[in-house]
């Protein structure tokens, strides 16, 4: 199957010889699922989510992906992840959803970034380097109603609006919120959170002015609170196929885009009574056979999942055993058979068999947003799908 990789140390025609350990990201399946969200928000605006390296998925080829199917916007975590999106000639408006350090103003404006003013001192701010360097800045004003993260309060907002009617080198084009409870079983909270920001987009009304863009929606509003649309939403774990939570309602059909899958390196017999890995944490009562794989707590597979993991090879599960070390970790297929070369699954389908993010988040006692961002960039990114989304995500440098 043709693939596009990026793992910037094999160079092209030299894929067959990356390591094993590989995370494949299904083009078909993301572009199903941003398809599967637009039908259900429309006629709202779509800005994906791309932070922490497009939730492991990769940053570049996301973000191509989506600016080719039409994302009226794209949301990143830090300026660097904007700077980087820019530098691959990406040319869809970004907003920077995080606080803004105010040293790196004027890189925002250099790079056409969309900031987030979160206070009437990085208005003033922003303000001031927009004049500086003689343009206007394009800000969304963040208000808090209930996360207590960045933001003004809702019950301080009116003041905060004001502020920004005077500043003569920002443009506001958008104001958002975002909620703290919108995956939970009660959906009382997040509903109290939409009623603070509704009330302060009011002031508007008051004013007899037009409204700047309103987005408020994560993935879980997307799925239970069609109220909270406005003007576009903001998905990020369901747009690569994966549930909030297990309590919202799965209104919306997707699929996993991502798997992650290594070979066999090495196979030996343990005798029992001989522990393994370190700490001897694990010891076998027979004679076993064992095999090693070449991934480990540095490629983001979590110490935390030791003696509870359980991967695939030849179709059935088996017992990750032993502590999981940075780079290796070993498991128990009894008296299977296996060999070098044989492929794993950590996360996605064999047979009839299938991992989920959410076994692995399980069994590392976290979510699966944590599972899935900790994939570490050493493990190459493996794109496949259709020809028109391979060119897509291909460097239009070349
Ligand atoms: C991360 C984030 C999102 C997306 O959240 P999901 O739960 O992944 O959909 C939306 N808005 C903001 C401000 C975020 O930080």
């Amino acid at each position: 199957m043709n693939a596009k990789v990026f793992m910037p140390v094999i160079e092209n025609g030299d894929e067959g010889l990356m390591r094993p350990t590989q995370v494949t990201v299904n083009l078909d399946a993301l572009v199903n699922n941003f398809r599967a969200i637009r039908d259900q928000v429309a006629p709202a605006k779509m800005m994906p989510i791309l932070k922490a390296n497009a939730y492991g998925h990769g940053l570049v080829p996301v973000a191509r992906l989506m600016a080719g199917l039409g994302a009226d916007y794209l949301g990143v975590a830090v300026l660097e992840e904007g700077i980087l999106l820019r530098k691959a000639g990406i040319q869809t408006p970004i907003l920077v959803l995080g606080g803004i350090w105010g040293s790196q103003i004027p890189l925002f404006l250099k790079y056409d970034l969309t900031l987030t003013a979160s206070s009437i001192e990085k208005l003033h701010q922003i303000d001031q380097a927009a004049e500086a360097l003689g343009v206007t800045a394009r800000v969304h004003l963040k208000i808090d109603t209930g996360m207590e993260r960045i933001g003004v309060h809702d019950y301080n907002a009116e003041g905060f609006l004001e502020a920004a009617l005077q500043c003569q080198h920002v443009r506001v084009e958008g104001i958002f919120s975002h909620f703290a409870n919108a995956d939970a079983a009660d959906p009382s909270s997040a509903q109290l959170q939409l009623e603070r920001f509704q009330e302060v987009l009011r002031f508007y009304e008051r004013r007899s002015l037009p409204l700047p863009m309103r987005h408020m929606a994560n993935s879980a509003a997307v799925l239970r609170f069609p109220e909270a649309y406005f003007d576009m939403v903001r998905p990020g774990i369901l747009l690569y196929g994966v549930y909030p939570s297990a309590e919202v309602p799965r209104t919306v059909q997707v699929h996993p885009a991502l798997s992650w899958k290594t070979r066999v390196v090495y196979f030996k017999v343990t005798k029992p009574g001989r522990g393994v890995s370190y700490g001897w944490t694990w010891t076998p009562d027979r004679l076993t056979r064992i095999v090693t794989l070449p991934v480990g707590y540095g490629d983001g597979y979590f110490r935390a999942m030791s003696n509870k993991a359980q991967v695939l090879i030849r179709g059935r599960r088996y017992p990750q055993v032993g502590r999981i070390c940075m780079d290796q970790m070993m498991v128990n297929i009894g008296w299977e058979t296996a060999y070098n070369g044989d492929e794993v699954v950590l996360i996605g389908q064999q047979g009839a068999e299938r991992i989920t993010v959410e076994d692995l988040a399980a069994w590392a006692g976290t979510i699966p947003y944590e599972v899935l961002t900790n994939i570490n960039t050493r493990v190459p990114r493996v794109y496949v799908g259709s020809e028109t989304y391979q060119q897509m995500i291909a460097d239009p440098q070349g």
